[in-house]
């Protein structure tokens, strides 16, 4: 149904055909209105590069425009509509029954149609979230005999609202039915209270119950701030008008955030509609106007937004736009905290190697896929060498990969000439502040032998490293010696206590030299070295 070209997190960029083309995702839908529409669709396609729209089928059939969507919105690409539910969800009614808004759907000849669904909202009860999951069922259920066969996609809603277990429940029940597209509802009330923690929620507990084959909708997200975020959590596709109703409050969306046209001063944007106009002549457009060149903005805006996370999907480097997003809400760091609890999840999506190398530029680095997958591969790691006694750490190379740096290979080198068998007996792991304990034998492997990691040695990773090693010398127990090569800063200094103390409890035989990797003070210590464990 959909297919995947890469992959980074559980973003995809992907591509699925409707009847009318192909839509190429991640994809941000804007919604247009039936009859009076801001830009026009066929702007929208040609200017904007907007090869799908939303519209809403449900007050195009209260409206007097007859015949084909494609026709009413002069449109070339691919075809939204969404049923009514939004409106039942803030007027709370409709005129319209779900039988009859699958059947307008389908006489207009939309590409992609959703059932009349019942939004959980933001505010709803256990009880009445519960009412919105069962409902949406039924109707699914009952859709499906409703149906003409047709070319149309049909669009599956999940709802649950603020009730991970009732989206879950939710997710699961639909997904065992037949639709093309699954939709997550209600992410709404939750972003405009900035409650980015609960959308991350929401957004896992349904896509961890979707099979991964199907396109994911999320509805009403149309802020490009949170665009970096919901990709990354797995939404392929996204609608909202929030591009023309922040317009029509004279506000300004940015990657960033939001600005008043009133608090500007100077020029701001250079997208094609901005350029038109010095900030003063902005200020003194009429209104119509004025609401037309600042949705044309927040327009250009979203679509801009979207080529830049493609582009870091295509080069591994989606978490690092996500993490670059994060000083601009403290919700988003909240939001964060989330995905840590669900990196087991998002591991299994990401791809094992990548072409750039993994950059570490502050703790939230740390918790990105690679760092996880290597810190759980060294949980029960066996030595490929049993018959090795002692046990070498290292601490970190300035350089990447480990076993070819310059301190790495000056150490061995000089080993060698003085104790030839030396590396027969003896297993090399190094102490990186970002990985914890590094194999020799793993070295080769991305992203320790690609990442970019800054020299101070700013992180304080010495609990998870003595872990580490309290499993490993537990998984391994033949090493009986084990020799520390340490840095001399002063982050050395509580690590190396912490180290005498545990090998003293396991009963291990441990010597420490401390180096800065020069030939002169490798000199010293290597004969040390050699001598102590002959
Ligand atoms: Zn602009």
């Amino acid at each position: 149904m959909i297919e995947i070209i890469h992959k980074d997190l559980l973003a995809r960029i992907a591509r699925f055909r409707t009847k009318s083309g192909i839509v190429d995702t991640p994809a941000f839908i804007p919604v247009v209105h039936p009859t009076k529409e801001l830009i026009t669709p066929k702007r929208m396609y040609h200017e904007f590069d907007c090869k799908i729209l939303i519209t809403n089928a449900y007050l195009l059939s209260k409206s007097q425009k007859k015949g084909k969507i494609h026709d009413i919105l002069d449109f070339p690409g691919s075809i939204m509509t969404d049923s009514g539910a939004y409106q039942l969800l803030i007027y709370g009614d409709v005129s319209t029954t779900p039988n009859q808004i699958i059947q307008f759907q389908e006489e207009i000849e939309t590409d992609i149609a959703v059932i009349l669904d019942i939004p959980t909202g933001g505010k709803a009860t256990y009880n009445e979230a519960q009412f919105t999951v069962e409902e949406t069922l039924r109707r699914a259920k009952a859709s499906i005999s409703h149906r003409k066969e047709s070319d149309i996609l049909w669009v599956g809603p999940i709802q649950g609202g603020t009730y991970p277990d009732l989206v879950a429940t939710s997710a699961q029940q639909i997904s065992k039915l037949d639709f093309s597209i699954y939709a997550i509802g209600s992410p709404t009330q939750l972003m405009e209270q900035y409650q980015f923690n609960k959308l991350v929620d929401l957004i896992l507990s349904a896509k961890n119950n979707i099979p991964f084959d199907k396109p994911v909708h999320l509805f009403g997200a149309g802020h490009p701030l949170i665009f970096p975020l919901i990709v990354a959590l797995g939404c392929d596709i996204f609608d909202s008008a929030a591009y023309a109703l922040f317009a029509k409050h004279d506000r300004i969306l940015s990657a960033e955030g939001t600005y008043r046209l009133a608090e500007i001063q100077d020029e701001f944007c250079t997208c094609p509609s901005c350029s038109q106009y010095t900030i003063a002549e902005m200020k003194q457009l009429e209104k119509k106007k004025r609401v037309q060149v600042l949705a044309e903005h927040n327009l250009h805006i979203c679509q801009n937004e979207i080529k830049r996370i493609r582009q870091a999907i295509r080069e591994g480097r989606l978490w690092r736009l996500v993490e670059s997003r994060l000083s601009s809400h403290p919700a988003l760091v909240d939001a964060m905290y989330k995905l840590h609890s669900s990196q087991s999840f998002i591991e299994q999506s990401s791809p094992i190697t990548k072409k750039r190398a993994l950059y570490i530029t502050s703790s939230w680095s740390f918790l990105q896929p690679e760092v996880y997958r290597h810190r759980k591969r060294i949980e029960n790691y066996s030595s490929p060498e049993p018959r090795r006694n002692t046990l070498l750490l290292f601490s970190v190379p300035t350089s990447s990969p480990y076993h070819s740096s310059k301190e790495y290979e000056r150490f061995r080198n000089q080993v060698r000439k003085v104790a030839p068998d030396y590396f027969k007996s003896a297993e090399t792991l190094f102490i990186s502040p970002v990985f914890g304990l590094v194999p020799l034998e793993l070295t080769n492997y991305y992203p320790l032998a690609q990442n970019m990691v800054p020299q101070n040695d700013i992180f304080n990773l010495e609990s998870v490293i003595i872990e580490q090693l309290k499993s490993y010398l537990s998984t391994n127990p033949q090493f009986t010696r084990i020799y520390g090569i340490f840095g001399q800063s002063d982050n050395w200094k509580s690590f190396t206590r912490r180290c005498r103390q545990l090998f003293k409890q396991l009963k291990k035989n441990f010597i420490l030299s401390t180096s800065d990797f020069s030939k002169e003070s490798l000199n010293t210590i290597i004969p040390k070295l050699i001598s102590k464990i002959k």
